[in-house]
């Protein structure tokens, strides 16, 4: 009787197995627009591709030039460049979902990603809702019509090293990289570490403070530095634990010149952008948001017994394997929720709430994506802890994304907690 029952169990699952959908699109309350699931299926095309080089690129460190490749002739690479400029105009909670979506299959091309599409995201959508003189607005017109024509026409590569090991990066002090006017242009000074995409960006958008007399995070320069400049070395090792075929170096800046037009933003722009458009730098969510998805589905698919080049052994009967996977069933739904919500709520000057829950997104997407990893590896056993299977990799890979800057966990909790309980200029004195 038991016998039967389980057969008859089993051919109705298999029966009901439901065709695999995009993770965006089976999690979201809100119905996707027609640009958003047309650019989530082309990532489900190109994506199971990533998955299979991303094996060899975290062993070896190295940068997955074929995935950009793919990301290239798909027209990726100028996702959030207006149309206009001959981008497909995504806006940023498209950018997220379709960054989400390739998360899934390769957590650190999408890291990657994100710091390239950030130099276009940040200078179209973002930038155009900004205060800016019709001076300022005619010179950003000038410059991002450059870096637009790079990024679609020539298929360049971008990239976002803004930490330098000190309070800067988490917007606490000017950066300690100078730039300096000189006639016709800028000559940059500086050190940039965990520059991601070294060696393999054709262009880096540095941040930079003027070089006046008294130096102000007011006066924060975002420019973008050829690979090639004369002066612009990469170096250092790279053998991290996780996200390793982001491939984060360290870039030195030695009396680099840069032209004007190499400004991404006008002066003054991006510190008014920090100011008002917090949103601007939950960007590095989506990574870790496919991250989680992946780890969750492997773990669905590994206690099926259905892991391609595996004995189909089922460990989905154990009661302790079923609380298990509904512990980080929970959890991944928790962190969809706020997701969703929140990259809707992506605007200039964004209510106080809007602001904290964004906090509050970050803080939760990178934690929770760590901990949905531990759940899948705590329960898929042994096994599932080799590095012929993925897992391992989306757990070490999971482990950097609440470390990232301005950011980081305990950055969102030391924000949270004063921000809740203070309004600006408050004090107890
Ligand atoms: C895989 C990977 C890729 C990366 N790619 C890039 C990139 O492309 N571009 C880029 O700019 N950076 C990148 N980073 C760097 C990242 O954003 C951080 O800047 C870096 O991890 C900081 O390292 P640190 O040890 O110097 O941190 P520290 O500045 O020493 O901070 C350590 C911790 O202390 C806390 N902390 C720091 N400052 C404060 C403060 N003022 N108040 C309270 N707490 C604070 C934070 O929680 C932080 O996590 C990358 C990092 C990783 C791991």
């Amino acid at each position: 009787m038991a016998r039967t029952a389980t057969k008859s169990v089993t051919r109705k699952t298999v029966a009901k197995k439901p065709a695999p959908t995009a993770a965006a699109e089976r999690t979201s309350p809100f119905e996707l627009t027609e640009l958003q699931k047309e650019l989530i299926a082309v990532v489900n095309e190109i994506g199971p591709a990533m998955a299979a080089r991303a094996y060899k690129h975290d062993a070896d460190a190295t940068f997955p030039f074929e995935d950009y490749d793919d990301m290239r002739r798909a027209g990726l690479l100028g996702i959030c460049v207006p149309k206009a400029y001959g981008g497909l105009g995504a806006d940023y909670s498209t950018y997220c979902l379709v960054s989400a979506e390739i998360g899934r299959y390769s957590g650190a091309t999408a890291l990657t990603f994100n710091m390239h599409v950030a130099c276009s995201l940040w200078t179209s959508y973002l930038t155009d809702s900004l205060t800016m003189t019709k001076a300022e607005r005619a010179e950003h017109e000038h410059n991002r019509r450059i870096h637009y024509a790079r990024m679609v026409k020539e298929g360049k590569i971008y990239a976002q090293p803004f930490s330098e090991g000190g309070a800067a990066a988490a917007g606490k002090a000017p950066f300690g990289t100078l730039a300096t006017k000189v006639e016709g242009g800028w000559v940059l000074n500086g050190k940039k570490i965990f520059a991601s995409l070294s060696g393999a960006a054709d262009y880096y958008g540095v941040l930079a403070t003027e070089d006046k007399p008294e130096r102000s995070r007011r006066d924060t320069l975002f420019v973008a530095v050829p690979a090639d400049a004369q002066g612009a070395s990469v170096v250092g090792p790279w053998d991290p634990l996780g996200m390793r075929a982001t491939v984060s170096r360290t870039l030195l800046l030695k009396d680099v010149f840069v032209p004007d037009e190499a400004q991404l933003m006008p002066r003054g722009v991006y510190h008014q952008a920090a100011m008002r458009w917090p949103h601007m730098f939950l960007t590095l969510c989506p990574t870790y948001m496919g991250i989680a998805q992946a780890a969750y589905d492997f773990t669905v698919k590994y206690l099926r017994g259905e892991v391609e080049g595996q004995p189909p052994v089922k460990r989905r009967m154990y009661p302790t394997k079923q609380i298990a996977v509904a512990e980080m069933f929970i959890k991944l739904e928790q962190t969809w929720a706020l997701f969703h919500r929140v990259i809707r709520e992506s605007r200039i000057d964004p209510a106080k709430s809007d602001r904290l829950r964004a906090y509050a997104a970050q803080y939760t997407v990178m934690e929770n994506c760590n901990d949905i990893c531990r759940l899948a590896i705590r329960t898929c056993g042994g096994l599932s802890m080799l590095k012929s299977l993925p897992l391992e990799r989306y757990y070490r890979d999971s482990r950097c994304g609440s470390l990232m800057l301005p950011w980081t966990a305990e950055l969102c909790v030391d924000r949270l907690g004063r921000e809740t309980l203070y309004e600006p200029g408050e004090t107890d004195e």
